[in-house]
């Protein structure tokens, strides 16, 4: 007997988008989720301060994506966010992405005008027509001091590589501005959810068609689950075909070990994120979580970043080499029928937030049109 229609593997954007979908249109759904608790890495909770803290660092929203933004908007008030981003360069606080103010400050200058940024930055860059890489990238864009000053350590720290060694991609996350544009990011949606990530996803799984299971290795239950018509896969592809004995190369993931400290102090620093692109230090960034919707609270808590090799995988590593093993793992999951890879895990991709949620929306209305077509032509 068919138990439910859907079983999906992971309780992040992906999963919950699917499940969401799928118990609107009147599917039963069965999320199968390793660790306890739903969101994935967008879980947040409210620590012993009473600030309101992401278990899995920072998680910014920011699209341009009006489908997106509209969907998003179904499960939770969002309020606006602006993100900035502050960097101890040199004993100096600079503002990230590099600005007028950043070349300001780092060399003493005093320009008011984007002419003479464009001018220092035509003096300072060294032109790639197509860089190769994420040190060619940041080269083409800013030139070597700044790169030397930025972005080469702090990459190191962060991927363990080398900008040189990883795709310009990666390093083309962010902008260089040519005026005083200090934002993070410029997409047109730029918010946080009120009650947080957590409440959200809530919200998107509270269909009674939708049952989640956490605490629960998909392997292990795999053989008891019976019949369902579609399975979604929501973590690291290669896990999947390893577990089976399929394929064994590995994927490199980089992953976080994040340090918390509870303060006897009204603030630790002057803003949410500090960055540490140096290597005086080995964390990539501190993060004061009582600047996000600006939480009162007598105390507050930091979280430090070491980005490391072993644990939760949470980022893909984007270089040649891990693209070449992950095609041959793709070429196993085109192979299977009704089985769906989805998400940054399973595509091997460094998706943002809003990116995860496209790529869910969109493969289900694919999936659900070529489904109705089936039914229409039978
Ligand atoms: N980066 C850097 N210096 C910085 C911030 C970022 O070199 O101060 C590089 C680094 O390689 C990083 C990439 O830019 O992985 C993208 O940064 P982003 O902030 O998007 O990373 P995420 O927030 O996803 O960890």
């Amino acid at each position: 007997m068919k138990n439910f229609d859907i079983v999906i593997v992971g309780a992040g954007i992906s999963g919950a988008v699917l499940a969401e979908r799928y118990a609107a249109i009147g599917k039963k759904v069965l999320i199968i989720e390793k660790r306890d608790h739903i969101a994935g890495n967008c879980y947040d909770f409210v620590d012993e301060n009473g600030i309101l803290t992401s278990q899995y660092g920072a998680h910014l929203f920011h699209t341009n994506d009006g489908g997106v933004w509209e969907y998003v908007n179904r499960f939770s008030e969002w309020y606006p966010w602006q993100h900035r981003v502050i960097a101890r360069v040199d004993g100096k606080t600079v503002p990230i992405p590099v600005n007028i103010t950043t070349v300001n400050i780092l060399f003493n200058k005093n320009f008011t005008k984007e002419a003479e940024m464009q001018q220092w930055l035509a003096e300072n860059r060294i032109p790639f027509d197509e860089p190769r890489n994420g040190e060619e990238a940041v080269l083409n864009k800013v030139g070597e001091v700044l790169y030397e000053k930025m972005f080469r350590h702090y990459t190191k720290k962060q991927w363990d590589k080398y900008p040189a060694e990883l795709h310009a991609s990666v390093l083309d996350r962010i902008p260089v501005r040519e005026n005083f544009d200090d934002r993070y990011f410029s997409d047109r949606y730029q918010a946080l959810p009120k009650a947080g990530y957590t409440k959200l996803f809530e919200k998107m799984l509270s269909n009674p068609n939708i049952m989640v299971l956490l605490n629960t290795d998909y392997f292990e239950v795999e053989d008891q689950l019976g019949d369902y018509d579609k399975l979604f896969y929501t973590g690291p592809i290669d896990r999947f075909f390893n577990f089976r004995k399929k394929l064994k190369e590995k994927l490199e993931y980089r992953s976080i070990n994040f340090v918390t400290e509870h303060l006897d102090q009204e603030y630790f620093q002057e803003n949410s994120v500090v960055n540490y692109p140096g290597e005086e230090v080995e964390y990539t960034r501190i993060v004061e979580y009582k600047h996000f919707g600006n939480q009162q609270s007598a105390k507050t808590s930091i979280v430090k970043e070491y980005t490391v090799d072993h644990g939760e995988p949470y980022y893909p590593v984007p270089n040649d080499k891990n693209q070449e093993i992950y095609a041959k793992y793709k070429a196993e999951a085109d192979k299977l029928t009704d089985v769906y890879f989805v998400g940054r895990l399973a595509n091997y991709k460094y998706f943002n937030m809003d990116q995860a949620f496209r790529n869910a929306l969109d493969l289900f209305l694919q999936l659900e049109r070529r489904d109705t077509v089936r039914v229409a032509n039978s």
